[in-house]
């Protein structure tokens, strides 16, 4: 009998939770296979991303379909974004987590070495100065940005470079085999990532800091549950429940790798081969969704800016809850999606309303584990949105199930 892709994904899962708690030296032994799940992912994502974002923008028909993507894409972003925060907010001023907080301080962070980049170098480094070595250190945004401007060059001259059309086509078919055959043994990466991660986690740390990680987590259910599905049954007409058990496997390597970069191959194999969104949306959404749109990273900064507030006795009125929403959103998209980017850009949020960056210390501790849901929850708004632009563009997806009546 074959077991389905996320039944399989769902006892790693525990798999690995329960090998991590009974026997953390074997789980120690196993990281090197969770590397290398790891390793597969990222040797793949600059050739993927370049060929499903170049491929995808020559299959447009025309600049104003281009442009219609491209516009609903932005707005969709920007207000699953905005939302995510303000489901944080209300949580964090409802719930109050900082005001009785236990503060741990064992790991000093030093943020004169964290030194976030500041809005205008997040602008500048879009554009590469050098497309080879933005390629070399896995900085994808560099790569969308040329990939976009590549495609939409080649778009303009059409036949006259035909080969180079046939050459990207072809590389996105190679590439989607590739994805699909390391989509095979994610069961075993995650199991091993899993297992690997449970083992070094310090249940004390958890218990000192229970109240900030149930309201992150609380905040990112209510946005990834009630939100995000809403918006796919009412304005997409989809089952949300069908939608994410195709996405499962993406989710459960998002959560486990805690980068959304590493994700991308396999949200985007699972997009297509499974979902049905076409190579149009896919190879347009998801790669520039991975990068800057992060519901999750939103949410868990705005939390976190005002629980430091809070454990340090300083009231932040609405107008600095304000500035919050601004500024989570901006460190959300200059956040990488790699692990725990997050935690580095908060500084930008915790600057702009005066809060000392030394709080940062205070949830270093448990940041890997909130990194990995805001993660999952990150990648889960990317395909919501790709799903969502598919729908709005008239795709009727790959079954009939997905689809609500
Ligand atoms: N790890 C997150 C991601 O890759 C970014 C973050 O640290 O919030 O999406």
């Amino acid at each position: 009998m074959k077991i389905k892709m996320h039944t399989q994904i769902l006892i790693a899962l525990a798999g690995g939770i329960a090998l991590g708690r009974l026997f953390p030296q074997t789980a120690e032994n196993l990281k090197f296979i969770g590397d290398l799940f790891i390793r597969l992912l990222k040797m793949i994502i600059i050739p993927l991303v370049m060929a499903s974002m170049i491929s995808g923008i020559v299959s447009i028909p025309d600049w104003g379909h281009l442009g219609r993507i491209g516009l609903r894409t932005f707005l969709y972003y920007l207000a699953t974004t905005v939302m995510a925060i303000l489901v944080g907010l209300l949580l964090v001023n409802l719930i109050r987590p900082g005001l009785h907080a236990d503060l741990p301080r064992q790991e000093a962070f030093d943020a004169e070495t964290h030194t976030p980049p500041t809005p205008a170098q997040i602008i500048t480094d879009i554009v590469p100065d050098n497309i080879i070595a933005a390629m070399a250190r896995l900085d994808v945004l560099p790569v969308i940005f040329f990939s976009l401007l590549f495609g939409i060059a080649l778009s303009a001259v059409r036949e006259k470079a035909a080969p180079v059309i046939e050459f990207f086509q072809a590389l996105d078919i190679v590439m989607m085999k590739l994805t699909g055959w390391i989509m095979a043994v994610a069961p075993i990466g995650v199991f091993a990532l899993i297992a690997h991660l449970v083992s070094q986690m310090g249940l004390r740390v958890l218990a000192d800091l229970i109240q900030y990680i149930l309201t992150v987590i609380s905040g990112l259910l209510i946005h990834a549950c009630v939100t995000l599905p809403l918006l796919l049954w009412v304005v997409a007409k989809i089952r949300p429940f069908r939608f994410f058990q195709a996405m499962c496997s993406a989710l459960a390597a998002a959560f486990s790798t805690a980068s959304s970069a590493a994700t991308l191959p396999l949200s985007i194999e699972l997009l297509r081969e499974k979902v049905g969104v076409s190579k149009r949306i896919t190879g347009f959404v998801m790669p520039l969704g991975a990068t800057v749109n992060m519901d999750g990273t939103a949410l868990y900064e705005a939390v976190a800016a005002l629980f430091i507030a809070q454990a340090y006795g300083m009231e932040l009125g609405l107008a600095q809850q304000m500035l919050i929403v601004i500024t989570a959103t901006l460190a959300s998209i200059g956040a990488a999606a790699i692990p725990s980017a997050g935690l580095i850009t908060m500084v930008i949020v915790l600057k702009a309303v005066n809060l000392p960056l030394e709080g940062i210390a205070m949830i270093w501790a448990v940041d890997r584990l909130l990194d990995m849901c805001r993660t999952a929850v990150n990648v889960w708004g990317d395909s919501c949105g790709a799903v969502l632009i598919a729908r709005l563009d008239g795709e009727t997806l790959a079954s009939p199930d997905l689809l609500r009546a």
